[in-house]
């Protein structure tokens, strides 16, 4: 099975190695010729997500996706960066390509979750820059059931259900701002009312605050200026 650090790897044009051993962060069947010393810290804090804690090996792929200095394609820009973090970025690795993204795509990245690619694809969403979370991301095969990373958690989703939660977000993002929507005050509500001129909009975000999607939905909102031109208050 391939995994979403060696999809990386080869739409960077790395050639895969595979071996009778087992990464010890994304458990790729790997060789032996990138030992584990050189990319895991002995304080390594996330020892109880990675799938082969026992190896002493890493795969080629997620040699890549630690890279603390390599070239990095970012979305609508004509040439790479270079010398950048692959943490820095979220990502999405399909059709052979893997592209960098910044929270300024956040529109390019909504149509993307909702709408995904076709054949095998990887999503990663960072919110810190601080972590590396390329190695826990799922590779995708299906457009119907999606699984995303959002900095270390894995959401699962269907699309049709992340455009109605994106919707309601949204809306109230267009009232208070989309910091709010994670744990909305009175104050949110206040501001919903005054809005609109009732509560339904933050009734209904209320409803689904607290599931998975409904992070996934607030980090893919966009801002208050944005929201608040597409949905106009009373
Ligand atoms: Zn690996």
């Amino acid at each position: 099975m391939t995994t979403a650090t060696e999809l990386f790897a080869m739409a960077r044009g790395r050639e895969i190695r595979r071996g009778n051993k087992r990464c010890f962060y994304c458990g790729a069947a790997c060789d032996n010729s990138i030992s584990a010393s050189l990319w895991v810290k002995k304080t390594c804090a996330i020892r109880q997500y990675v799938r082969a804690p026992g190896s002493d090996f890493v795969c080629c792929g997620c040699a890549e996706a630690f890279c603390e200095k390599t070239d990095v394609q970012v979305f609508n820009e004509p040439t790479p960066r270079s010398s950048t973090r692959v943490r820095l970025w979220s990502w999405v690795i399909s059709g052979g390509e893997a592209i960098a993204y910044t929270k300024k795509n956040i529109s390019t990245l909504q149509e993307i979750c909702i709408s995904p690619p076709d054949g095998e694809y990887s999503i990663a969403l960072s919110e810190s820059g601080q972590k590396h979370i390329l190695w826990l991301t799922p590779v995708n095969s299906s457009k119907e059931i999606v699984s995303v990373a959002l900095e270390e958690e894995v959401i699962v989703y269907l699309p049709e259900d992340l455009k109605q939660a994106i919707f309601v977000a949204e809306h109230v993002s267009a009232a208070t701002g989309k910091k709010a929507l994670i744990a909305p005050l009175f104050s949110a509500w206040m501001k919903v009312e005054k809005y609109y001129g009732d509560t339904n909009w933050i009734e209904m975000w209320e409803k689904i605050n607290g599931a998975p999607i409904s992070r996934l939905a607030a980090w893919l909102c966009r801002g208050k200026k944005e929201c608040s031109d597409d949905f106009k208050g009373k």
